[in-house]
């Protein structure tokens, strides 16, 4: 999810960095979410518990409402959203997202407008997300745009909340943590899930990481350079090349982690940006398309990392003829204890 605010500049005053709270090992400085934390010190001065528990409460009147449509996965977030009474509406002509905006309506409501022509999963997880920015207080004064699905950006604090929440909303506790508790983690369970929940896998694959229930790790794989060669290719462009007859070559593009998602009972840590060994299990799978189950040695942490690991293909982000994006799911095993 990008970053709304940092794109209009109708939001420039929600970048004002007036007060920074640590909050765990995060910073928090984003204006609407300073507001959110004091408009709900009663509940915790850490927002991701504050919008956990602002997503139960709503999901708890939607129970009570007992309508027909909320009693069972998948959980359709447009009637949570008319539960609430924000009316919800397809557009093909949505101005500032490819995927969801919420505006206000001019009568003390808002509507949530988003694209038919996008899968249900992303369809169902935006609209969520439009949701959760009703619970940030002041969110009337403007629209909010949600840009790029299928990752948390935890670099943009609001996108960052409203992704936490859109994930309760669709997948909601108790019941998915019951599933995941019953099915076990694995690629299958997150298949079925995903299925069952109608949210993509990368979001059914966090969530399920998330339940704290196993000694587990979450890893996505894309190709792409690492921050220092990107800058070196994007100073490039500005450089006349000196020699014509030995014109500048970019660095190869790798295989990286794009993101990582450790649970509660994994120790490990793997950096982003950390390349992949194409002798690895992991490159095999991003290039053959075919998934791999079995024991495995990544050198992904400061020392070799003993795993067991269930990896497969994810459709490509990128319009190239680079091999496939990969998701893997680490375990734990005694050998790193
Ligand atoms: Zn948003």
């Amino acid at each position: 999810m990008g970053a709304y605010s940092a794109n209009y500049p109708v939001c420039d005053e929600e970048t004002m960095k007036q007060r920074y709270l640590k909050i765990g090992n995060k910073y928090y400085s984003h204006k609407s979410v300073i507001r959110l934390i004091d408009h709900h010190s009663g509940i915790s001065q850490d927002p991701e518990e504050i919008i956990r528990s602002l997503v139960q409460d709503k999901l708890n009147i939607a129970r009570e409402s007992r309508h027909f449509r909320w009693n069972c996965p998948p959980f359709n977030p447009e009637v949570l959203a008319s539960i609430l009474g924000i009316r919800c509406e397809e557009s093909v002509e949505l101005t500032h997202s490819e995927d969801a905006e919420l505006h206000p309506t001019g009568n003390g409501r808002m509507v949530i407008r988003y694209n038919p022509d996008k899968p249900k999963a992303r369809q169902n997880f935006s609209i969520a997300h439009e949701i959760v920015h009703t619970f940030f207080p002041g969110y009337q004064d403007k629209y909010h745009a949600r840009h790029q699905s299928g990752k948390f950006d935890s670099e943009n604090e609001v996108e960052f909340l409203c992704d936490l929440g859109a994930s309760e909303i669709v997948m909601p506790t108790p019941e998915f943590d019951l599933d995941v508790k019953s099915m076990g983690v694995s690629l299958k369970s997150l298949q079925k899930l995903s299925k069952l929940y109608e949210v993509s896998l990368e979001a059914t694959a966090i969530r399920m990481i998330t339940t704290d229930s196993y000694p587990c790790a979450l890893i996505v794989l894309d190709y792409s350079h690492k921050p220092a060669e990107k800058k070196e290719i994007e100073a490039s462009k500005y450089q006349p090349s000196l020699f014509r007859d030995d014109p500048w070559e970019p660095p190869p593009i790798s295989l990286r982690v794009q993101y990582f998602v450790r649970g509660a009972h994994f120790s490990p840590y793997i950096p982003k940006h950390k390349s992949i060994e194409e002798s690895s299990p992991l490159y095999e799978v991003s290039v053959t398309g075919k998934p791999f189950q079995g024991d495995a040695v990544l050198n992904l942490t400061k020392s070799p990392l003993n795993t067991y690991v269930e990896a497969m293909a994810l459709p490509k982000t990128h319009n190239t003829n680079l091999n496939s994006r990969v998701i893997a799911i680490l375990f734990n095993t005694r050998k790193n204890s």
